[in-house]
C-alpha cells in the first residue's frame, strides 16, 4: 500500500548545490567563492583562538559542570550576558535592560531565531505581511513562508548604479500596509554588502513609524562592517532603542535576530538569540509564557556547547578583549582582499568603485548571470547566480587569477 501523496523533488538549495560542483572539479585552481562561511589565507575555515581558549577552559578548567538540559528558552547566564552585550552599550538600551523591556531568549542560530519570531509573529500579530529587501538572503523567504508569513519585497540595490535604490525604496514602505512586518540587515547586508548611511536609516525609520511597520533587525554579520561588534551596532541598535524609548507610540515594539556563527566562527554550534522590546513589562512576561509555548513542542530546547563559549567569553574580561582581536583580524582580511581584488579588476572595462562601498563578507559585483556561469566553465570559480563573491574564498594566493579571471569574462 502506499499512502504518500505525490511526493516530487524539493529544488536544491542553490549555495549548497554550488559547494558540491566545486568539490567534483578536478581543477587545481578552483575557487570556492559561494558559500558565507570565513577561510584564513590558507583556504582554511579557522576555529577562532579566544573560541579554543574558551573551550579550553570549559573542559581542562572544569568551568562546565554538565551537559544537562538548558531551559526551552536557553541559558539564563548566556542570556543576560548577551543581552549586556547587544543592548548594555547604549543608553537606552541600558533602561530597557533595567525596565526588564526585553524578552532575551537563547535560540537555534540566526535561522533559528528567525524562525521562532515569525512563528510567534503569526500567532499573535495581527499582519502577516513582511517587507524584506530586494535581493535578500533566500532563506528569509522560505523561513517566513513556512512560518505563515506572507513575504512582500522592497526595493534596495539598484544594478545600474550599484547603490542604494533609496527613492523606491522608501516610495514602497509608504504604500506599505499599515502594521506590516518590515525585516531590515543591520549591517553588511547579505546579498548586496551595501548598508544604508545613518541620513538613509533615519529616512526609513521615519516611514516605518509612518506606516506602523513592526521591524525585525537580523543581526547575522555583527562587527564586519568596522571590524568592531560594539560599533556595528551603533547605527540601528541605537537609533532604535532610542526612538522606542523617547517616544513609544511611535515605534512600541521591535524585534532583533542575532548570531554567532559568522562572529564567533559558531557556524555548526547553532548559537544565536532572539530579543522583543516592548514597552509594557507585562506585555513581554506574557510574550515570555507564549514563546516558551512555541519552542517546547520544536526542539524543546537550545543546545549547550556554543552557549557556554559565548557566556565564558563575554564574561571574562581577557577572553573577550582577544575575541575582539579575532573579529578584527576576520575584517581585516575581508577588507585587504577586497581591495586586492579592486586593484587587480580593469577598470578600462567596468566601473568598480561599489566593490569598495560594500562592506563584510560578500561582494556584489554586477556580474550578470551569463558572466557567473563563464567564471565557473572556464576558470572554476564558483560564486551564485547573482553576481555575489564569498570573499573569504579569496586570498593573497588567488587574488590574482579570481581578478584575472573577472576581466576575462566582462571583455
Ligand atoms: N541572516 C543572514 C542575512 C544570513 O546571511 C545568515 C547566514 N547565512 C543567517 C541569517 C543565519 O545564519 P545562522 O542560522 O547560521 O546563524
Amino acid at each position: 500500500f502506499n499512502h504518500w501523496v505525490d511526493v516530487q523533488m524539493a529544488p536544491p538549495d542553490k549555495i549548497l548545490g554550488l559547494s558540491e560542483l566545486y568539490v567534483k572539479d578536478p581543477n587545481p585552481k578552483k575557487v570556492n567563492l559561494g558559500v558565507g562561511a570565513y577561510r584564513d589565507e590558507e583556504g582554511k575555515p579557522w576555529i577562532l583562538p579566544s573560541v579554543k581558549e574558551a573551550e579550553r577552559k570549559l573542559v581542562v578548567e572544569g568551568l562546565e559542570k554538565d551537559k544537562e538540559y538548558v531551559p526551552i528558552l536557553g541559558s539564563g547566564p548566556y542570556n543576560s550576558a548577551v543581552q549586556k552585550f547587544i543592548f548594555g552599550h547604549d543608553e537606552f538600551g541600558k533602561k530597557l535592560i533595567a525596565e526588564k523591556r526585553i524578552v532575551s531568549a537563547q535560540t537555534i542560530s540566526g535561522t533559528g531565531s528567525l524562525r521562532v519570531i515569525a512563528e510567534l509573529l503569526n500567532k499573535f500579530y495581527s499582519v502577516k505581511k513582511c517587507y524584506m529587501s530586494a535581493p535578500t538572503w533566500p532563506n528569509h523567504l522560505n523561513v517566513f513562508r513556512d512560518a505563515g508569513v506572507e513575504p512582500a519585497a522592497y526595493p534596495y540595490y539598484d544594478l545600474d548604479t550599484n547603490s542604494l535604490d533609496i527613492e523606491n525604496l522608501l516610495a514602497t514602505l509608504n504604500k506599505a500596509e499599515k502594521g506590516a512586518l518590515i525585516l531590515l540587515h543591520s549591517s553588511c547586508h547579505n546579498p548586496t554588502g551595501l548598508d544604508a548611511t545613518s541620513e538613509q536609516w533615519d529616512q526609513i525609520l521615519e516611514v516605518i513609524t509612518k506606516r506602523e511597520l513592526f521591524p525585525i533587525v537580523d543581526m547575522a554579520y555583527q562587527g564586519f562592517a568596522t571590524g568592531d561588534p560594539i560599533k556595528d551596532l551603533g547605527i540601528v541598535i541605537h537609533k532604535m532603542t532610542k526612538m522606542h524609548y523617547e517616544n513609544p507610540e511611535k515605534l512600541p515594539s521591535f524585534a532583533l535576530c542575532q548570531s554567532f556563527a559568522k562572529n564567533m566562527g559558531l557556524y555548526g554550534e547553532r548559537t544565536g538569540s532572539v530579543f522583543l522590546v516592548h514597552e509594557s513589562p507585562e506585555f513581554i512576561s506574557k510574550i515570555t509564557s507564549q514563546l516558551k509555548a512555541l519552542v517546547r513542542p520544536m526542539y524543546s530546547s537550545p543546545p549547550c556547547h556554543g552557549s557556554k563559549i559565548v557566556e565564558v567569553i563575554l564574561n571574562d574580561e581577557k577572553l573577550y578583549k582577544s575575541w575582539l582581536g579575532d573579529v578584527a583580524k576576520i575584517t581585516n582580511r575581508l577588507n585587504e582582499v577586497r581591495s586586492g581584488l579592486y586593484d587587480n579588476l580593469d577598470h578600462s572595462l567596468r566601473n568598480w568603485d561599489h566593490l569598495k562601498r560594500q562592506k563584510g563578507m560578500f561582494s556584489y559585483t554586477g556580474l550578470s548571470k551569463d558572466e557567473m556561469l563563464k567564471l565557473r566553465s572556464d576558470f572554476s570559480i564558483y560564486g551564485t547566480d547573482d553576481g555575489r563573491f564569498s570573499l573569504a574564498g579569496i586570498s593573497n594566493r588567488n587574488v590574482k587569477y579570481v581578478a584575472e579571471a573577472v576581466n576575462a569574462v566582462v571583455k
